[in-house]
């Protein structure tokens, strides 16, 4: 069975790298019917916050990325690590070292003078002597000296390490016995049943240190799978500034779930030239085989384009519901139906479909000068009186074609262009020249508030 994870470290909000790899592994093992684990990494105390943990779980909750089973959080396998360090020291593959920190400056400095790689050099591997006092001894991991480390990874390859210019015997446990960080992962991802691990490629320098404890303490290794990274349009690394923000405020923005897994799912990943895709078709189609080997691009306009059609594609109750925090309460508006129809096709997110619904639904109370000038000039207010005793008397007024009909019966009557009423119009009810269909708007206002705003425009710009 495949069990893959996502391993945060609680340090900050979710970003959007991290949940893109959150859904490769979401998305692996369900395509496999397999597992999908939660890890909290919350060792540094200093720089853990459990609001960033809350963060982590409101995010999976609003995208629906479900983990399975209970979540483990490392701070609380203190007993574990200590379990398998004893281990190692007990097998002689591990090794308390009592080199002071002066030591080490020394050490460090003389190999920087010498242009040697600075590295820890072994003094305590095979120590037999009576050990100094006064030093607390870090646990280090007897690492292999020579030889090579291979990474077989599923997106890069095989990548090659030799030993000798990376490791040292680096240290499992620190002088007040906390574990480091490349120790606790590889346990936790061997004990958890981790086979195949997709992460950011930034970890791939710590996979071989990882592979030295899988292999100290006789676990399988996993099948590796390092994701390259999410770039921004000038090729940089992705910052806050790009996007690169708490993924909840996607949410606040107006962007919909499926539109945000959606736009992550190709960052780095396609098949063949399709763009959209359900969940349903992620879960089937998702293989990590086909991550791309160099850097995304971040491109808003993509995840705009992709949001627009979720909008369009999303049922009008929905949206009602949605809408309703961004402060757009339709969920007794009889014209519902009417609006979101006219304006779901012109909104790129929720943010905006509010707005636009926002300036249909309220009377303006103020009109834009540009838009004043060109539209209420010649005999506009007479067209706008002609067309209000027009709409007055209509029988029917429901659908947006009887609107039209109203608007016809004034065009043909006067001998004028549709421009001639419509410009004054627009104006009269939205306050400027932009806005949907004018038929659906008035449909939407029904009779009274379009006369109301009708004579509320005249008096507002006679003079
Ligand atoms: N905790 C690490 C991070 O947040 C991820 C560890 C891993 O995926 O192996 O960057």
């Amino acid at each position: 069975m495949v069990v893959t994870r996502f391993a945060p470290s609680p340090t900050g909000y979710l970003h959007i790298g991290g949940l893109r790899t959150a859904l490769f592994s979401y998305l692996w093992a369900k395509k496999n019917g397999g597992k999908f684990v939660l890890r909290i990494e919350d060792t540094d105390k200093a720089r853990n916050s459990n609001e960033a943990t809350q963060a982590i779980l409101e995010a999976f909750a609003w995208l629906g990325l479900e983990a399975d089973g209970d979540i483990t959080y490392q701070s609380k396998r203190s007993d574990i690590y200590a379990k398998y360090i004893k281990q190692l020291l007990d097998e002689g593959k591990a090794y308390k070292c009592y080199m002071s920190r002066e030591e080490l400056d020394t050490l460090r400095e003389t190999q920087m003078a010498n242009k040697e790689r600075t590295k820890y050099d072994g003094k305590y591997r095979d120590f037999k002597g009576t050990p100094p006092e006064g030093v607390e001894p870090v646990i280090r991991i007897k690492a292999p000296i020579s030889g090579e480390i291979i990474v077989h990874d599923g997106v890069k390859g095989d990548v090659v390490f030799q030993a000798e210019d990376i490791l040292d015997d680096f240290v499992i446990a620190r002088a007040d016995g906390s574990p480091t960080y490349n120790f606790v992962v590889a346990i936790d991802d061997a004990l958890m049943g981790i086979n195949e691990v997709i992460r950011g490629d930034d970890h791939l320098s710590n996979t071989p240190k990882q592979i030295v404890v899988y292999e100290a303490l006789g676990f399988d290794i996993p099948k590796f799978y390092h994701v390259p990274m999410i770039h921004n349009q000038q090729g940089k690394k992705l910052s806050k500034r790009d996007g690169a923000t708490d993924v909840m405020e996607y949410k606040a923005m107006g962007y919909l779930p499926e539109a945000l897994l959606n736009f992550l799912v190709r960052l780095g990943w396609s098949h063949g030239d399709q763009e959209i895709f359900s969940m349903d078709e992620m879960k089937a189609l998702f293989d990590p085989k086909d991550i791309n080997k160099s850097a995304s691009i971040y491109n808003t306009e993509k995840l705009d384009w992709l949001n627009a059609h979720y909008i369009k594609n999303t049922p009008n109750d929905e949206l009602v519901e949605l809408l309703l925090d961004f402060d757009i309460v339709l969920t007794s508006h009889d014209k519902k139906e009417i609006l979101l129809d006219a304006l779901k096709e012109r909104a790129k997110t929720l943010k905006e479909l509010a707005t636009l619904s926002r300036e249909v639904i309220t009377t303006p109370s103020e009109y834009d000068a540009k838009a004043v000038k060109k539209a209420f000039k010649g005999n506009a207010f007479e067209v706008l009186e002609n067309f209000a005793a027009k709409l007055n008397a209509a029988d029917t007024l429901h659908l947006p074609a009887d609107y039209h009909h109203v608007m016809e019966s004034v065009v043909n009557e006067m001998e004028i262009g549709f421009g001639k009423i419509g410009n004054p119009l627009r104006v009269a009810l939205l306050g400027k020249m932009s806005g949907p269909g004018l038929d659906a708007v008035m449909a939407i206002l029904g009779r009274d508030e379009t006369l109301l705003r009708i004579q509320n425009a005249i008096k507002a710009n006679a003079n």
